[in-house]
């Protein structure tokens, strides 16, 4: 599917991956018309000018907020939900689980609507709780998912909703095309306030730790759960080539640069070129033990993988943080 002629609505767009998936597809010229957030516009992380795109804000739970999101639209990303780090999804199960209603009802909108194409952000936290038991693992494969031990709330959600695509696709004709991203950072997206992920929140104790000259940091866990982190330009790219592409099942998108989070952190305190004292939280919430993503399929299907290194793109994440600390700083 080429993109040039099509009318293009991004959901989620005030958030991390929405707001640069926008940016990415406006650079290429193509015609996002609608981009649509239930925040309010000024807590948008970046958004287009108004007189290029609609930008609306409208909460997607509601049939109605999706009917009007979906009228004249021919394709539509979907990166609206209830989520964040750790600390977020394992304490806020029954609201991670509502973002159910976004994705069936902007499905139901869509098919009305005859949209030609739907694009789901799922996650790696569908996969099977017990393949993910020791650091030292074995890449996740796509059938990997089943028999089904998501993560609980967030990671059940996430398996019905590519379900739900799976089967408008199969009784109404509604194509669709599911992503499941692995731990996505960059610049521009959440970084305090308690739905951080691993990579922004080190960044921001480290940052502490050096503006304070306490040279000291907690660490959620032992130090030693292993994860891969992709680059959010390498997850904008792989969105619009899945989108395009002729996959029909869910799909890995997730770097396979495997670190521990111990090696996380070395990472930034290189960085920011200090050394910290490290304080293990072992009651804090953590995740699974290890999880890296088996890239075969996607090389196969689109002879490309993410493949920003972990160095580079912390580089950039961390002197973005720092500028938004300091920006804070001097309010
Ligand atoms: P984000 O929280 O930055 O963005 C999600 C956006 O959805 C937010 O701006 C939020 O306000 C909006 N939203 C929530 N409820 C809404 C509603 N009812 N109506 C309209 N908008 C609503 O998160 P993100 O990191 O950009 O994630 C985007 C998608 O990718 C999500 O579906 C997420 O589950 C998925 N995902 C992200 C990661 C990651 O590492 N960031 C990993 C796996 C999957």
């Amino acid at each position: 599917m080429q993109l040039d002629n099509e009318r293009i609505v991004v959901c989620g767009a005030g958030g991390f991956i929405g707001g640069h998936l926008v940016t990415h597809l406006r650079s290429q010229g193509y015609n996002v018309i609608r981009a649509v957030d239930v925040k309010p516009m000024d807590e948008w992380y970046q958004h287009e000018d108004a007189s290029k795109v609609d930008n609306l804000v409208l909460d997607l739970k509601d049939l109605a907020s999706c009917r009007q999101v979906a009228d004249g639209a021919t394709v539509i990303f979907n990166l609206a939900a209830d989520m964040g780090g750790m600390g977020f999804i394992e304490n806020n199960k029954a609201l991670c689980m509502l973002s159910v209603l976004i994705n069936t009802h902007l499905l139901m909108a869509a098919k009305d609507a005859s949209v030609k194409r739907m694009f789901y952000a799922s996650s790696a936290c569908v996969y099977n709780g017990d393949k993910q038991k020791t650091p030292d693992v074995v890449a996740l494969k796509e059938e990997d998912a089943y028999p089904a031990l998501p993560e609980d709330g967030y990671g059940w959600e996430k398996l019905f909703s590519e379900r739900m695509c799976r089967h408008f696709e199969e009784d109404y004709g509604l194509q669709s095309r599911v992503a499941r991203y692995h731990n996505v950072y960059g610049p521009l997206g959440t970084w305090t306030g308690g739905r951080e992920k691993a990579p922004a929140a080190i960044c921001r104790k480290v940052l502490e730790a050096k503006m304070s000259g306490k040279h000291e940091i907690d660490i959620w866990g032992d130090g030693k759960q292993t994860r891969s982190f992709m680059y959010i330009d390498d997850c904008v790219k792989g969105t619009q080539m899945i989108l395009q592409s002729e996959i029909h099942e869910p799909i890995n998108l997730g770097s396979n640069e495997l670190v521990t989070i111990d090696q996380l952190v070395d990472i930034v305190e290189e960085i920011a070129g200090i050394k910290l004292k490290r304080h293990y939280q072992l009651d804090a919430p953590k995740g699974v033990n290890g999880r890296n993503s088996d890239n075969t399929k996607i090389l196969e299907y689109l002879d490309w993988e993410p493949s920003i290194r972990l160095r580079d793109g912390m580089a950039l994440t961390y002197k973005w943080i720092e500028s938004q600390m300091l920006a804070d700083a001097h309010r």
